[in-house]
């Protein structure tokens, strides 16, 4: 997830995949994805792709970090990559704080009148007591202060209802996990019993996604049908007595090891050099995690497929990375941080895709506005593909943050993410929601980013020091955002990120 750009959804269509080359439907405003090179061509053409995709989620399916469908997705990751004929493919383990599952979530209304609700518990939320908590439902607003003190002395003893809007933009999906642990915090506080979050999707949909990073919590927390939810608000604005039971049966289990998945093509030239392509292999399973993120995985491997098809290496290492642990808080990313810390000095980049299947239109820069000139000079040749929106923005929220931390040049693909928004985490997150052609495109241009970078004479930039990563961290707001995710102590106590 990012926050802080935004764009309009551009004419984009493209009529037709035919041998290798994309025709593209030439409408005014519209624009070319079409390369000469060698290495797009192949990647715009016929590839396994789409094959490996509908593997993923539909034989495989949802993979929560720690369950026999993430094992099982990695050991593939890893077969998909030796079939590529990548000789230096390996698992590299890391520590997960917990694992965590929901078994079942129940609810239903039992005053004024008995209704089903439909209900998810959000990641990491503890259980109910064994046949769940009857309450009275309060409406705790947007949850902020104001909104806790005119609900008064209702809060304890009752269930919350915390309203959302509907979800239309990054920076409102931002919001949704920015404001939860003030909340979370504010609702223990005030001795309510649960917190019941409106789905910010309509149509009976639900998603999960964790509670708060990196925060113990006590309160049982779910998410709601907006429906449902919008009935029981009406029920308490015409002044009736609503009590639901909500029953919440989730299993936590001890810390546990996770793996990563590291494919390397050693390079020509500086092998010693390393840049990183990365996306992570793990999602929730309400869905199968087609956007979020079996696109972007296929998209590496395809990427990985085509440069080790090619005859001439690039310069440099560049290392295919599916990290696993992501949607708990992007631990997959710092264990392999933590594990490479010897040769962070020898990382030039690490490129993160994890936004979809919308178009990608730039790249975000992790707060590097030096890193600005290079990526457009690399990428002038593709000025017909209007991905020149390149944002020097910095956010906590997926695998590039580690690298961030540890001051190596770190970009985040800056897509389209209106397909994406709808579906986020969701029931609905399915191959069928995979715009094929646009994935294509997408992985045409990151694999000739990263052939660039692997390639270029000299490197993207130097690599920050921690007091460079601070004034970063400052200046762009992932400071205060650390503080709110609970990352900031480990940063300050150098647990994470650099120490000098
Ligand atoms: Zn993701």
């Amino acid at each position: 997830m990012h926050y802080s750009h935004h764009s309009e959804r551009l004419p984009w269509r493209v009529s037709a995949v035919l041998a290798g080359a994309l025709i593209l439907a030439a409408a005014p405003g519209s624009f070319a994805q079409e390369t000469a090179d060698p290495l797009g061509k192949a990647l715009l053409g016929p590839t396994g792709i789409i094959e490996d995709l509908r593997y993923l989620c539909d034989v495989i399916g949802g993979r929560v970090t720690g369950t026999p469908a993430c094992e099982r997705s990695i050991d593939w990751a890893v077969e998909r990559f030796r079939q590529a004929g990548i000789e230096n493919v390996r698992t590299e383990k890391f520590q997960m704080p917990a694992a965590w599952e929901e078994l079942t979530a129940r609810a239903e209304a039992i005053l004024p009148t008995r209704f089903p609700i439909r209900v998810a518990s959000m990641g990491y939320s503890p259980s109910t007591p064994e046949g769940g908590i009857v309450a009275p439902v309060v409406d705790i607003g947007e949850g902020r202060e104001i909104d806790f003190r005119k609900a008064g002395e209702k809060v304890r003893g009752g269930i919350l209802l915390l309203r959302s809007e509907i979800l239309d933009s990054l920076e409102n999906l931002f919001l949704e996990y920015l404001r939860l642990p003030g909340i979370i915090q504010r609702a223990e506080e005030a001795g309510a019993l649960a917190l019941v979050e409106v789905s910010t999707r309509p149509r009976n949909l639900l998603y999960r996604h964790v509670a708060a990073f990196g925060v113990d919590v006590d309160l049982p927390i779910a998410l709601a049908s907006r429906e449902d939810s919008m009935r029981l608000l009406r029920l308490l604005d015409a002044g009736e007595d609503v009590q639901i039971r909500l029953a919440l049966d989730n299993r936590s289990r001890a810390p546990f090891e996770s793996r990563n998945v590291v494919a390397e093509i050693r390079g020509s030239e500086r092998p010693e050099e390393i840049v990183v392509l990365g996306a992570h292999l793990d999602s929730w399973a309400l869905g199968t995690g087609a956007l979020d993120n079996g696109c972007n995985v296929a998209l590496v491997i395809d990427i990985a497929r085509a440069i080790q098809a090619m005859d001439r290496k690039p310069s440099r290492t560049i290392r295919f990375v599916l990290f696993t642990g992501e949607e708990q808080g992007m631990w997959g990313s710092r264990g392999y941080v933590r594990a490479h810390r010897n040769e962070m000095d020898r990382h030039v980049a690490a490129v993160i895709v994890d936004l979809g299947s919308g178009r990608i239109e730039g790249f975000s820069l992790g707060g590097r506005s030096d890193l600005k000139p290079a990526i457009e000079e690399i990428l002038s040749p593709f000025k017909d593909w209007n991905a020149g929106n390149h944002t020097t923005d910095a956010f906590v929220g997926t695998d590039n943050f580690d690298f961030l931390l540890e001051g190596v040049p770190n970009l985040v693909a800056n897509q389209d993410a209106a397909p994406y928004l709808p579906e986020y985490h969701a029931e609905s997150d399915t191959f069928d929601k995979i715009d094929i052609e646009t994935l294509k495109a997408n992985t045409a241009l990151v694999g000739l980013l990263i052939r660039e970078l692997a390639d270029l004479p000299d490197r993207l930039g130097p690599r920050q020091n921690r007091a460079e990563v601070a004034n970063l961290m400052a200046e762009t707001g992932v400071g205060g955002q650390m503080r709110t995710f609970g990352f900031w102590i480990d940063w300050e106590e150098r647990r994470r990120g650099r120490t000098e």
